[in-house]
């Protein structure tokens, strides 16, 4: 098999390749994990990049640096991620640490990467959760955003960067993660059935109507 066709390898525009490594919760994965990401660097002389997804973005591989990248990083217990799925949440660090929080996000964060990293999607989905209004996790900014407020957790759907961005409209609200985890299903199946080429949720919504989509997703 050609390293550019193993799964998870992604061809740079430089003709290297480069790794998506997930940290669940955005957290500092374990000592023994970073440890062993310490290594790889001095082993295959390769850059670790801290993307704005919260995810460790292994750069300056060759084919067979490469591989070997992959080989360490399946004897760790840290995911690289292979397939077009919906991976982790981003999330801020909200209750007990910030001053500003209305609402706890880690195990929040937690149980959405638990139930729903490996839900199979059709297009980037993004999903953040965020502590407060402030939403320094950009949960106002992305396909499916859950920000704190006093009585539990605004959805907000559709948000995105890119070169025409769209702040998340506000659709409904949730009081725990258990509802979160049926939500961001039942918008992934539907996202799943309903887009065409490279579309985003919001263009999605747009074509079918929010009240649509909202019935559509049970919100
Ligand atoms: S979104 Fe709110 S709770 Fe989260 S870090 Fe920012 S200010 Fe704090």
């Amino acid at each position: 098999m050609s390293q550019a066709t193993i799964p998870g390898l992604l061809p740079q525009k430089d003709g290297s390749f480069a790794i998506y490594v997930e940290v669940p919760e955005g957290a500092c994965p374990k000592a023994a994990d970073l440890k062993a990401l310490a290594n790889m660097m001095d082993e295959l002389g390769c850059r670790v990049h801290l993307t704005t997804a919260q995810k460790f973005l292994i750069l300056d591989l060759n084919d067979e640096t490469g591989k070997r990248a992959m080989e360490l990083i399946s004897g760790t217990g840290l995911n690289a991620k292979k397939a077009m799925d919906l991976s982790q949440p981003r999330v801020c660090v909200g209750r007990p640490y910030c001053r500003l929080a209305l609402q706890e996000t880690f195990p929040f964060a937690e149980e959405l990467m638990d139930k729903t990293a490996r839900e199979p999607i059709a297009r980037k989905i993004k999903v953040a959760v965020a502590g407060c209004p402030a939403s320094c996790s950009w949960a106002n900014m992305v396909d499916v955003g859950f920000v704190g407020v006093k009585s539990g957790f605004q959805v907000l759907i559709g948000g995105h960067g890119g070169a025409r961005p769209a702040i998340g409209e506000k659709m409904g609200m949730i009081t725990n993660s258990k509802e979160a985890v049926k939500l961001v299903r039942r918008i992934a199946k539907f996202f799943r059935e309903n887009v065409k080429k490279k579309s985003r949720l919001e263009k999605v919504i747009k074509k079918i109507g929010v009240e649509e989509f909202k019935k559509e997703v049970g919100l």
